[in-house]
């Protein structure tokens, strides 16, 4: 939510009374970056500031969007080469949606039936067998022994700790003390994969699931927490967010043309203060250094001076960033260093055949050559894919083979088909009619036990460059909602500045 800064728009500040813009670059015209100059955009509008904000989004591709890109098919259906959706569980998403005037009508969530709703798990056997909370069937696919499904329940009676947590625990540890090892294995490994790629045993579990952590520490159990949360929900009567205007959809959220309806959406809503604000494709910054001034200067250019720079995309995407000061492009160094992993989506989509499966998906376990897991978007979201054809939407690569970045399209085809045989999704491979392969090299960068080192190096840029901020998903989160928060926090502590002097 925006809080007005006193400092900043008291009308008794006579530094104010110029008409002149200030300047704001935001360097990458992803998520995070539309929504922080929509921010902007509404806080001229909304006459916060007695100087109008300028913004101009610096993005280094010919097309806005990163990640979230969707594309139609020679057979009509579409592919996306990023997220595929957004749970609404996240306020903070569904209050951008808002923003730029989407409502629940022009959302699409998966069907609520069984038959798509069924996660699949790659069972020990090497079939997929489905994840259920019944403990007959996790029995009989051989995903817990009776005795370890008691030593699930019993982290029903897990009490407090009395020392304090290990801030270095990862996420597999973590789950591997309440719940046993056979469920870190089976769901926790699994569940990972589909999210970044993989390394449980690298993710600090205070950074992949801070709210875990701090039920941990507060409660104990975290089976026992959601009980109660569940049935105080129950008891109470359902409303909507306050912060909401609309009662949203549940589940995992998309459009009817796909996740970059959000960014056109943006950058649509962008254009209404073409006056104000510019999108420059082909733009990528190189340089960023600070004049007598204490302007900010991209790319040496005169004309590139600006009062804040918002840096949105990862450290890494320009490993080569030059700063002309050496303390901070070491710093710079030091965040090149995180772990990431790469990923390829690979889309294979053809006549529905008998194997067809309906479902969510299918999650890999540990033994995965290189499968991260399987989407079935003809089951999860219909009307991206026309009745008659099936689409599979697999996910590769992360850390169960890195080495698959380099592969060639034939080698990844013939590993995706003789996956998808192997997993009795596909019959015959005369039915597969078109596989698309997108790579994303060090698309996520994991927070292991080094992670708030290289945080520090953040914060020691911003020392170097008072107003240069950084927002994006390498800071916390790696989902489209962790994007929209950074891009909001970071817009918060921007006006929380006060700016006697411009
Ligand atoms: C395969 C895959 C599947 C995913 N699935 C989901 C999902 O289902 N749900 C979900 O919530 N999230 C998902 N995500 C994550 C989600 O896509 C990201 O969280 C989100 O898109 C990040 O947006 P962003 O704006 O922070 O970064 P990006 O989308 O990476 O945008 C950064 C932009 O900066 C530009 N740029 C880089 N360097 C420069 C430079 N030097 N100068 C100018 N511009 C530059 C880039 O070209 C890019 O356009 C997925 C990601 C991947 C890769």
């Amino acid at each position: 939510m925006l809080s007005q800064p006193k400092s900043f728009c008291s009308s008794e500040n006579s530094h104010f009374e110029t008409n002149k813009p200030i300047r704001v670059a935001v360097v990458g015209a992803g998520c995070t970056g539309l929504r922080i100059a929509l921010l902007f955009k509404k806080l001229n509008e909304n006459g916060m500031v007695q100087r109008p904000v300028e913004v101009v989004i610096f993005e280094k591709r010919s097309e806005v969007g990163g990640f979230l890109q969707t594309r139609k098919n020679s057979s009509g259906l579409l592919v996306e080469s990023g997220a595929q959706g957004v749970l609404s569980s996240r306020t903070i998403f569904l209050r951008a949606l808002e923003d730029i005037g989407l409502q629940p009508k022009d959302v699409i969530t998966p069907p609520t039936q069984k038959q798509h709703a069924t996660r699949y798990v790659i069972a020990p056997s090497g079939r997929i067998a489905p994840l259920s909370a019944n403990p007959f069937s996790l029995w009989k696919n051989r995903l817990l022994s009776p005795l370890q499904i008691l030593r699930l329940i019993a982290e029903l009676f897990r009490s407090r700790q009395n020392t304090p947590p290990n801030p270095d625990e990862n996420l597999y540890d973590f789950f591997k003390r309440h719940f046993g090892r056979a469920c870190a294995e089976n769901f926790l490994l699994p569940f990972a994969t589909g999210i970044w790629g993989g390394g449980a045993q690298k993710l600090l579990a205070r950074h992949a699931f801070p709210r875990l952590s701090q039920i941990d520490v507060a409660h104990g159990s975290l089976l026992r927490f959601a009980f109660f949360s569940f049935i105080a929900k129950l008891l109470k009567k359902q409303t909507v967010e306050s912060s909401l205007r609309y009662s949203w959809p549940r589940g995992l959220l998309s459009f009817p043309n796909g996740m970059q309806t959000l960014i056109e959406k943006m950058s649509d809503k962008l254009k209404e203060s073409a006056s104000l604000i510019t999108i420059r494709v082909n733009s990528p910054v190189q340089k960023i250094e600070l004049d007598t001034a204490g302007k900010l200067i991209i790319n040496e250019k005169e004309d590139d001076s600006f009062d804040s720079i918002f840096w949105t995309t990862s450290p890494w995407s320009t490993p080569n960033l030059v700063f002309a000061n050496k303390d901070a492009e070491l710093e710079w160094k030091n965040l090149q260093n995180t772990p990431t992993h790469h990923l390829i989506v690979v889309n294979v989509s053809g006549q529905r055949d008998p194997a067809t499966r309906d479902g969510f998906g299918v999650l890999a376990r540990r033994e995965s050559s290189g499968l991260l897991g399987v989407l079935f978007v003809h089951s999860i979201y219909p009307q991206h894919v026309p009745a008659n054809l099936f689409s599979y939407r697999i996910l590769l690569a992360g850390d169960r083979n890195p080495e698959m970045i380099s592969w060639s399209d034939e080698s990844l085809k013939t590993y995706c088909l003789q996956q998808l045989k192997t997993l009795d999704l596909l019959t015959n491979h005369e039915s597969v009619s078109e596989i698309e392969i997108v790579r994303w090299p060090r698309a996520i960068g994991i927070a292991d036990h080094e992670h708030d080192a290289r945080m520090n190096s953040l914060w020691r840029l911003e020392a170097h460059f008072p107003e240069l901020r950084f927002a994006g998903i390498y800071k916390k989160g790696v989902g489209v909602a962790d994007a929209l928060l950074s891009a909001e926090e970071a817009f918060e502590a921007w006006l929380s500045v006060p700016r006697p002097n411009r």
